[in-house]
């Protein structure tokens, strides 16, 4: 089976956005484009035609080429359902279980609230690919500005309960530092040291460190990690909840310097 053909488009100061590319049927995605001018050079470099607009979120690194890439290319805007009113010009409102097809990939969405109201997150099975936009990122994870602490540790758990050869293609390029504060709260994670070293030699090289793959995260993320006994002793919340274990590691990430 053919799959989608995946481009990593940089955008602004530290964002990724996407085209995901169907071979079978030339449908090509933008995934969150904050800016049009760099998905349009990319699309016209391989001689692809928009047809879809993805958005994870609502915000405007990963909304803001919408409008302009929409009147270029006539491409539809889709979008989560919780917060189709703070998206201008959304066309297709998802929500949870809901599938939705670009060619012929079919991708199933997650709610994952927690970052914003209205988050989602689009897993094209076949593809094994996942765009989580600011939910999961590399070692992290995104803050919580609209949601509970035990809201997103649910949205975590459903994108971690994927299998273990999902590509995370997550909306930031912030590996690096979110490395150096994992390992102020794992340090005995031997992996996570390893990882630390691969990813400096790549951000040294100006390669990057997306996609992650997702049983890679599972034994490095800190933010996957709230209901392992080792991360749970390493902070001193041995017997603490899940939900609340990721609530303070998230605390703790909000104010690492
Ligand atoms: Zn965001
Ligand atoms: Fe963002």
């Amino acid at each position: 089976m053919a799959t989608f053909e995946i481009v990593l488009v940089p955008a602004l100061q530290d964002n990724y956005m996407y085209l995901a590319h169907d071979p079978a049927t030339k449908a090509t995605a933008a995934v969150d484009p904050a800016e049009a001018a760099p998905i349009l050079a990319a699309l016209k470099a391989r001689g692809w035609k928009l047809s879809h607009i993805l958005n994870t979120h609502h915000h405007l690194d990963h909304i803001g080429g919408n409008a302009e890439l929409k009147a270029a290319t006539g491409a539809p805007i889709i979008g989560p359902k919780a917060d189709r009113d703070r998206i201008p010009g959304i066309d297709v409102a998802l929500g949870d279980g809901e599938t939705y097809s670009v060619g012929s990939e079919t991708a199933t969405v997650f709610d994952v609230p927690g970052h914003t109201r209205g988050h989602i997150a689009f897993w094209f099975k076949s593809s094994a690919a996942l765009f989580c936009g600011d939910v999961l990122f590399s070692i992290g994870c995104g803050r919580v500005i609209e949601g509970s602490m035990p809201e997103m540790w649910r949205s975590i758990e459903k994108l971690r309960a994927l299998p273990d050869e999902t590509r995370i293609y997550c909306g930031h390029e912030y590996t690096q530092s979110n490395i150096r504060f994992a390992l102020s709260v794992d340090p005995g994670n031997a992996r996570l040291r390893a990882k630390a070293t691969e990813v400096d030699a790549m951000r040294k090289a100006g390669t990057p460190t997306i996609p992650a793959l997702l049983g890679d995260e599972r034994r490095t993320n800190p933010f996957l990690r709230a209901d392992v006994a080792e991360l749970k002793a390493a902070i001193g919340m041995a017997s603490a909840d899940p939900a609340a274990v990721f609530g303070a590691i998230r605390q703790r990430k909000d104010s690492f310097r």
